[in-house]
C-alpha cells in the first residue's frame, strides 16, 4: 500500500511540501480550515477589487524558477511575471521621496546623487551581498536546521564576523545620509526582526532587492498560489477546504492520523504546515517539544494591521510599492519589539496592484492595501484600527499632494485578532519567527519532532524562515527528510512496478 501523508494547513509551505512528497510517490492529502487555500497569501475578491490579503512583494525569482524546476516546468507555465520599473518609491515627506530602480546602475546613480561618494560604496556593499546571496543560496537555506556543522563551510567560516555583527551597523559604517540607511535597512525587515539584531551576512537580502529586482505576478500573489495547486492537483494531491484540524492522533508515540471536523482520517505520516505552536497544541501535552514558556521567549516577526482600501478614482503619485518612512524608525521599531504597545507615529506600506494591473481594480478605479507593522499580541480592537486608519490616510493625503477619504468605496480591515483567527497564527503574528542569530538555521524549531516518530513540521516558524520564497523551501526540506526515512511504498511493492 502507498504510504498515506497528510498534510496541515495550505501555506505556500504545505502545497511545496505536497507537491515534492506527491512526485516521490506518496498519497498526499492536504487539510485547510479556511474555504480557501493560500493562507496568509489568500486572495479576497470584493466589488471588482482583488486584493493580495498578506504578501506583495515577488523577491528572489530564482527560488520559484528552481521550485518549478524540480518538477521539470518553469514558472511561465502556471503564470506570468513582470519586473516592476520603479520597483518601489521611498517617501521620506512631502515632495521628498527616492524612487528606486529596476537595474542595479539607476540604483548607483540615485544613490550617488543623495550621497556623494556613495555609488562606490554600493558597489562594494552590493558585491559581498551578492557572494553571501550566492552562499546562502547554494550552501545553506537549502539545509534542514537538524546539525551546527550545516552552517560550517569554507566561506561562512572565513565570513564569521557577518554572522556576529548587525546590519545596521555594516551600513551605518558605509553610508551617511540617514535616507539611504533606512532604504538599505528595509529588506532585513522581510526577516522579521529589527536590523540591530539582525546578523550582517543577512545583506544577501539587499541583493534580492537591488540585484534580482522586484517583479509582479500578473494578478497577484495569488497567481503563484494558484499556479502551485495546479501543479499539486496534477501530481495527484487532494486538497480539502473548510477541514478544521482538532487533533493529531498518536498512539504509542506514532501519529495515525487526525480528527478533521469530528472524523478520524488515518494516516501514516503527519506533516503540520500551520503555525508550529498551534501544531503542538493538537498533540496531547506529552508530545509536545516546546512550552509555552519556550515560545514566550522567541522574538516573533512582527503582526500588522492591515486595510484593503476600493477608490473610486485613479489615485496620483503613487506607484506599484509605496513605504512611507517619513517618521522614527526607531521609535516604532521600539514599540514592536521593546515595548509591545500602538506605536504613536507609525511607518506604512501601501501597494497599488491595479497601477500595472489593471485587472485588479473595476476600471478607473484602484485597490489599495496598506499596511502597519505592530507588536505580536497587542490590544486590537475597532476603535483602534479606526484611529489608525484615520491617521494614515491623512498623511498618505498630504504626502502624495491629493484627496482620497471621499473616493473610499469600500474598506476591509485584518489585525491581531484575525491573524489568531483565520490562521491559529502564534499571538497573531504576521510572518512568523524571526530570523535573529539566536534563532537562525538549527537554532530553529525542528522540521521532524523529536517526540513522536513520523511528525513533521514546515513553514515560517521552521527551517529557514519567513518569508514566501523560505516557506517553498521549507516544503521541500521536509520532503527531504520523509523521503530518507519512508519510502513511499514496501520494497516489494516498488519492485514489482
Ligand atoms: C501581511 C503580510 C505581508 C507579507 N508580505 C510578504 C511579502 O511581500 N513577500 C514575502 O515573500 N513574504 C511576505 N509575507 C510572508 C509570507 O506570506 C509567509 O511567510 C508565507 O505565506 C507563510 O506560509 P506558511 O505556509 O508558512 O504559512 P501560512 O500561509 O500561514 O499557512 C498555514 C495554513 O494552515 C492553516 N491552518 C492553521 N491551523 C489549522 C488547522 N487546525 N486545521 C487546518 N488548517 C489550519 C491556516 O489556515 C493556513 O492556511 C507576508 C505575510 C503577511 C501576513
Amino acid at each position: 500500500m502507498t504510504k498515506k501523508i497528510s498534510i496541515i494547513g495550505s501555506g505556500f509551505s504545505s502545497l511545496s511540501a505536497a507537491c515534492y512528497l506527491a512526485k516521490a510517490g506518496y498519497r498526499v492529502s492536504i487539510f485547510e480550515k479556511n474555504n480557501s487555500i493560500g493562507g496568509r497569501a489568500r486572495q479576497m475578491k470584493k466589488e471588482g477589487f482583488t486584493f493580495d490579503m498578506g504578501p506583495s512583494w515577488y523577491w528572489m525569482p530564482d527560488v520559484f524558477e528552481k521550485f518549478f524546476a524540480d518538477f521539470g516546468k518553469s514558472v511561465s507555465d502556471y503564470y506570468h511575471i513582470s519586473k516592476l520599473n520603479p520597483a518601489y518609491k521611498v517617501i521620506f515627506g512631502q515632495n521628498d521621496e527616492i524612487l528606486i530602480g529596476d537595474e542595479l546602475d539607476r540604483i548607483y546613480e540615485t544613490f550617488e546623487e543623495v550621497e556623494k561618494g556613495s555609488a562606490a560604496k554600493l558597489k562594494k556593499f552590493i558585491t559581498t551581498a551578492r557572494d553571501n546571496y550566492v552562499i546562502a543560496i547554494d550552501k545553506l537555506v537549502y539545509r534542514p536546521g537538524i546539525s551546527p556543522l550545516e552552517l560550517v563551510t569554507t566561506e561562512t567560516i572565513t565570513r564569521l564576523n557577518r554572522f556576529f555583527s548587525n546590519i545596521s551597523k555594516e551600513i551605518r559604517k558605509e553610508f551617511k545620509n540617514e535616507k539611504l540607511i533606512k532604504i538599505l535597512e528595509f529588506p532585513v525587515l522581510f526577516l522579521g526582526a529589527k536590523p540591530s539584531a539582525t546578523p550582517s551576512f543577512y545583506s544577501f537580502m539587499n541583493y534580492a532587492d537591488f540585484g534580482l529586482g522586484t517583479w509582479h505576478p500578473k494578478g497577484g500573489m495569488f497567481s503563484v498560489v494558484k499556479g502551485m495547486e495546479s501543479l499539486a492537483k496534477s501530481l495527484g494531491v487532494e486538497i480539502v477546504t473548510n477541514a478544521n484540524v482538532e487533533k493529531i492522533n498518536v498512539h504509542k508515540g506514532r501519529c495515525i492520523g487526525l480528527m478533521v471536523n469530528g472524523k478520524n482520517y488515518d494516516s501514516d505520516i503527519v506533516v503540520s504546515g500551520a503555525d508550529y505552536e498551534h501544531s503542538e497544541s493538537l498533540l496531547a501535552e506529552e508530545y509536545r517539544q516546546y512550552s509555552d514558556k519556550y515560545w514566550d521567549k522567541k522574538t516573533f516577526a512582527p503582526s500588522s494591521l492591515l486595510f484593503y482600501v476600493g477608490f473610486d478614482k485613479k489615485l496620483k503619485n503613487i506607484e506599484h510599492h509605496n513605504l512611507f518612512f517619513d517618521t522614527d524608525f526607531d521609535k516604532h521599531a521600539k514599540s514592536i519589539y521593546d515595548n509591545p504597545s500602538w506605536p504613536e507615529e507609525p511607518l506604512f506600506y501601501a501597494n497599488f496592484t491595479s497601477k500595472t494591473d489593471p485587472d485588479t481594480a473595476p476600471d478607473g478605479c484602484e485597490n489599495g492595501f496598506f499596511l502597519i507593522p505592530l507588536a505580536p499580541g497587542i490590544e486590537d480592537n475597532e476603535e483602534i484600527r479606526t484611529l489608525y486608519f484615520n491617521k494614515i490616510i491623512t498623511r498618505f493625503e498630504r504626502l502624495t499632494g491629493q484627496e482620497v477619504q471621499n473616493n473610499i468605496i469600500f474598506k476591509q480591515s485584518f489585525c491581531v485578532s484575525d491573524f489568531i483567527k483565520d490562521y491559529n497564527s502564534y499571538k497573531g503574528n504576521a510572518y512568523g519567527m524571526a530570523n535573529t542569530l539566536l534563532q537562525t538555521a538549527f537554532l530553529r524549531p525542528k522540521l521532524k519532532s523529536k517526540k513522536v516518530a513520523n511528525l513533521f513540521f514546515t513553514g515560517q516558524l521552521t527551517v529557514p524562515g519567513p518569508g514566501v520564497p523560505p516557506s517553498l523551501i521549507s516544503g521541500k526540506l521536509v520532503s527531504g527528510i520523509i523521503e530518507s526515512e519512508y519510502q513511499p511504498r514496501p520494497v516489494e511493492a516498488l519492485s514489482v512496478t
